[in-house]
Formats: structure tokens, sequence, C-alpha cells
């Protein structure tokens, strides 16, 4: 019989109505209200392991807020649908482009839990999405002929929602082209579905050396003890980890959370690689902070703990990721940060102030 501390497990018993949900946390009768109006524009479900992180009397709770729906996502016409204009730098199917010799490919539209504030809600958690034999076909193609790729990045969606043996196909595929040298993996399994990592998909991964993974923790009471044997069978594997946080307003947007979380997550051997600034995206304009903020959190990290535990605090743009530091800022006025990005464009970016 399987348990609740199988992976499949958690999947077909993720938690998709607000009945559901009551059996985890206190919902009135507005806010029940709120999901079932926001769920018609954008989709949700959430992992009983995720939900049972969740504190069932605080309404501010960080698990909360990060998974559950709320009204406030449809009163929003702040941003658009692809704020990094994934769609405009696809040269093959699902390939996204913007950095001379490295990918994302974002070979799946599923996810153990649908974050309230994801990127890529146009299409994670939708219907329209093809991962055809065809579609896996020609991006292979695009791979194979294309030299100067030498980093493939596997993202979503969440490619760990596949089974094991669709991975290691995967896998074998992207190893048989001689000039992709690293792969790296992009998972929110190790915090959101910790059950995925089993020791057999481990075995699976280490036959793809040098293969690397990236997760997202976004708060210290994500890093529970399922969390952290997840962690620890990847980094016994050889796997070297690390975080990409991203900087949610009410959630981690403060510098005492976030010590803990880079601390705990240095702890489970995981390095913090990036902290995201809010995308001015559809939806989810709630969690966005001021710049300033970001800013003094890495002020509040540097030199008062361990160096490899600060992350670079970084926006996304369609031209790449763009640190967000005194350098690349070239200027900033009442509305706006403009910012300088790898190869000298300037990219400006609203600044929402308190
Ligand atoms: C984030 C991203 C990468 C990887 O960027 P790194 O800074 O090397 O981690 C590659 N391609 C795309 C399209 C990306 O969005
Ligand atoms: S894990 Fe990533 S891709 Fe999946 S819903 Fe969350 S933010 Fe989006």
């Amino acid at each position: 019989m399987e348990q609740r501390d199988s992976w499949k497990w958690q999947v077909r018993k993720s938690i998709r109505s607000t009945g559901e949900l009551k059996e985890y946390l206190h919902l009135d009768s507005r806010e029940e209200c709120g999901i079932k109006l926001a769920e018609a524009e954008f989709s949700w479900h959430i992992t009983p392991y995720y939900a049972s992180l969740i504190d069932p009397d605080d309404r501010n709770c960080p698990i909360r807020l990060q998974a559950v729906p709320q009204e406030k996502e449809l009163h929003d016409n702040s941003g658009v649908m692809d704020p990094l204009e994934e769609e405009k730098h696809n040269p093959a199917p699902n390939i996204i482009k913007v950095y001379p010799d490295r990918i994302a490919w974002t070979i799946s539209n599923i996810c153990p839990v649908l974050c309230r504030h994801c990127l890529r809600k146009r299409m994670v958690g939708r219907e329209h999405f093809d991962f055809s034999g065809e579609a896996q076909k020609a991006a292979l193609e695009y791979i194979a002929r294309t030299p100067e790729i030498r980093d493939v990045l596997l993202t979503g969606g969440d490619p760990l929602m596949y089974p094991d043996e669709f991975i290691d196909e995967i896998l074998a595929r992207l190893r048989t082209i001689r000039h992709v040298e690293i792969v790296r993996i992009g998972s929110r399994t190790p915090c959101t579905l910790p059950q995925r990592i089993t020791e057999k998909l481990c075995r699976i991964l280490k036959k793809y050396h040098p293969l690397w993974l990236n997760t997202q923790f976004n708060h210290p009471k994500e890093l529970t003890e399922e969390a952290r044997i997840a962690c620890e069978r990847l980094a016994n594997a050889g796997i070297p980890l690390g975080n990409q946080s991203v900087l949610l307003r009410g959630i981690n947007d403060d510098p005492q959370v976030m010590k803990a979380l880079v601390q705990g997550l240095v702890r489970f051997r995981v390095r913090p690689y990036y902290i995201y600034q809010a995308q001015t995206l559809k939806g989810t304009s709630h969690f966005i902070t001021p710049v300033e903020k970001g800013i003094e959190i890495i002020q509040s990290l540097r030199g008062y703990t361990t160096g490899f535990s600060v992350p670079v605090y970084l926006l996304d743009t369609p031209y790449g990721k763009v640190p967000m530091n005194p350098e690349t800022i070239v200027q900033r006025d009442a509305g706006a940060v403009y910012l300088k990005t790898w190869d000298g464009k300037i990219w400006r970016e609203p600044n929402r102030r308190e």
C-alpha cells in the first residue's frame, strides 16, 4: 500500500478543492469565495506534505501565502503573462535561448505545488503544452546542431515530475551530444515534494555527471527533516545543489528570515545561489517588494554570515539575469530602476515603493 512517504501518493492525493484544504487550515467564507474566484483564472493544487507545513491559524503563514490562491490575484492588471518574453526566444520547441552558451529547456508543465508567484503561470498547470515525441526530437536536434550550447538547464514546470524511466531516457539522450558539457535540473521537489528524491532516482541521476541541481526554498519553515533527507541524498550522489529564492513581500522580505534561510540551506549542503526580484507579472503584484529591500537583505548578510551563503540578488529580464548591486543600477528615479545587462543593454523595471 502506498503511503504518505511515497511521492506518487502525494501527487495522487494533491489538494485541489477548498473542502480538502479545510483539513489543513481555517478558511472563512470570504477566503473560500476568493479562492473559488481566483481559481477560474489561475489554477492551484498543493501536495499534502506541503499543506501540512501551513500554520492553520495564521492567515499570513509563509507557506500558505505561497500555495493558497487569494482573490487579489484577480485584481492585478499591472503585469503581463510573459514578463521575460520567453515566447520570443524559442529557437526550437520549448527551448529558451537568451545567452550565447546555454539554454533553458522547459520539458514539463507540471509542478507538485502551483506557486502563486510562479513566473511561468502562463504554462505551468495549464493544458496546452506540447512535449510530444516530435517536439522533443526537434529540441534535441536543435541542441545537437548548435555546438555553442555547453550548458543545458532542464526546467519547466518540474522535470522531476516525470517517472524515473523518462528522466533516465532524456538524460541519456542529452549525454549523446558531445558539446553539452553540463546538465542542470531546476526542480522544486526537494521543497514541495521531497519524497520524490528517492535512492533510485539518485542512482539514475548520478550516471549523468556533471549534473547540477537548483531548487527553490523561500522560507526557513520549509527546511524540514524530509527536505533535509532529500538534499542529503542528492548531495551524496555527488550533485552540487543550489537554491534560487524569490523575494516575496510578507514571506521572506526580512533580513532575519533570509539569514535563517541561507544558514539552514548550507546546513543542508545547498548553496544559496540567487534571490530573484519578483517579476512584474500578472496576478502576482502583491508579492513585489521595493528593490531597496533586496539590497538591504544582501547588506545584512555580507560579512554577517558565511561568505558562500550570501546569494546574488538579481532581476531576470528578457535580456538575461542582471545582478542588482550599486554597479549595475545605472539610474534610479521615482518610479523605476534602470539596469545594465551583461551585454550592455539597459532594462527599465518599475520600482514599487512601500
Ligand atoms: C536562468 C537562465 C539560464 C541560466 O542562467 P545562469 O545565470 O547561468 O544560472 C539560462 N537560460 C535562461 C533562458 C535562463 O532563464
Ligand atoms: S516550482 Fe517553479 S515552475 Fe513550478 S509552480 Fe513553482 S515557481 Fe512555477
